[in-house]
């Protein structure tokens, strides 16, 4: 793959931005399944489903790779390995409810929490019971999930382990299933709650933005511990603000100071005014430009205004030249989380360009200069910074016939 060595987080990007009949979308197919296979199989050989080593959550355990085996398995590319790879979906998530059950829910609000506890677990197991026809164990695990709500705690807010990861969850249920699971009695109190903690942390730090939210005490802007992917998960609960200009005023204002935010190059600093040099840049999902450009196509899908849709476009260009991570393969801080920018700016555009670039990342993934120079991450076959997630993304650039591309597993917006 042509692409050189450069110090610093990122491999210098010398791949061509241009059309090339051999290297473009649709043109690699087979090959792609192939390796999604490949994949897939690596990550059953060296984390098999089995209840020693079991991390049972979804961000690096069991339940993030039952996700993986359950979403390529709906992707509609392997019609004849489908029921193989949701049997296997199944194995990863009996042990990880097995393992999730033994937690008590109410500590460190561990129930309420996406990514690193009990209803991330929950929902991925009423997806996969769905898909498998099981209809009692889909509707006990949604029970489970619905009755998570009462972990989520006031000032826990962000997508990790908060409420917006919940609230991320209920969009993503009540979509799947097509209907409201999650009802506005569910969501609305929680989006208050988020409105109302906002707004109390900006005036008690007197912050510019109407809607604060801090991490371990630092704004962090970012999607996985910071305000755009809270902010997000507001936007995609219009009955939160539709009706009460106040609300939207502040979400829209706060929504601003983020892109304000922006620095020359499209990149946002994982904190306001937190510089760092540019071999030092975050430029990855949980921080950064690659999780921040989810809120402005939000924004701009809500708003309707052109700066939200250029903000964006200028994540797409920052995530282009300095996204191939060295940090591996994952979503979180990976260059398949990196990827998959560029199927969200495909969605809202309807570029191609956009598309190209996502299969360039695929394809330097695949590189010897790629396997050979980046860092193994520390749970390398997981949802979230591994193998895992790689083929979910595979999955999704494989598969964009009729231009609907996935998105970012659990940061629905559509
Ligand atoms: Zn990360």
């Amino acid at each position: 793959m042509k692409s050189s060595q450069s110090p610093g987080r990122y491999f210098k990007n010398d791949m061509s931005d241009e059309e090339n009949k051999n290297n473009d979308p649709g043109s690699s197919l087979g090959y792609q399944k192939d390796y999604i296979s490949d994949l897939l199989k690596t990550v059953h050989c060296n984390c098999p489903p089995l209840a020693e080593n079991c991390e049972g959550a979804v961000y690096v355990g069991w339940a993030g790779i039952a996700y993986a085996f359950y979403y390529v398995a709906q992707s509609g590319l392997f019609e004849d390995k489908k029921d193989h790879f949701l049997k296997i979906a199944e194995k990863y998530i009996k042990v990880s409810l097995i393992e999730i059950n033994k937690r008590d829910p109410a500590r460190k609000s561990r129930g309420a929490s996406l990514l690193h506890g009990h209803s991330g677990v929950y929902l991925v197991a009423s997806l996969i019971y769905q898909a498998l026809g099981v209809h009692n164990l889909e509707d006990e695990n949604i029970q489970s999930f619905l009755g998570m709500r009462k972990y989520c705690k006031y000032g826990l807010n962000e997508i990790f382990g908060g409420c917006a990861g919940y609230l991320a969850a209920c969009f993503m249920i009540n979509k799947r299933f097509g209907r409201d699971i999650a009802g506005s009695d569910v969501t609305l109190p929680l989006c208050e709650d988020v409105i109302n903690c906002g707004r109390e942390m900006s005036k008690k730090y007197d912050f510019e933005s109407p809607l604060m939210y801090s991490h371990h005490e630092k704004p962090y802007l970012g999607a996985g511990h910071g305000s755009s992917a809270i902010l997000l998960m507001l936007l995609n609960f219009p009955a939160c603000y539709a009706l009460q200009p106040d609300v939207e005023k502040d979400i829209k204002l706060s929504v601003d100071f983020i892109l304000k935010c922006q620095e020359t190059d499209g990149n946002y600093p994982s904190r306001p005014g937190h510089t760092r040099s540019d071999e030092n840049k975050l430029i990855q999902w949980c921080h950064g430009a690659p999780g921040v450009v989810y809120v402005m196509a939000k924004a701009y899908l809500v708003w309707k205004e052109e700066k939200y849709l250029q903000a964006a476009l200028r994540c797409g260009e920052v995530i282009w030249t300095k996204g191939l991570l060295r940090k591996g393969p994952g979503l979180c801080h990976g260059v398949a989380g990196n990827g998959y920018a560029f199927l969200l700016l495909y969605h809202i555009t309807h570029d191609n360009k956009h598309l190209r670039r996502a299969h360039r990342f695929a394809q330097f993934m695949q590189s010897s200069e790629f396997k050979e120079n980046s860092n193994l991450p520390d749970f390398p076959y997981s949802l979230f910074e591994g193998y895992a997630g790689t083929a979910c993304f595979l999955a999704d650039i494989a598969s964009p016939a009729d231009g609907c591309v996935g998105i970012f597993p659990f940061m629905d917006m559509f």
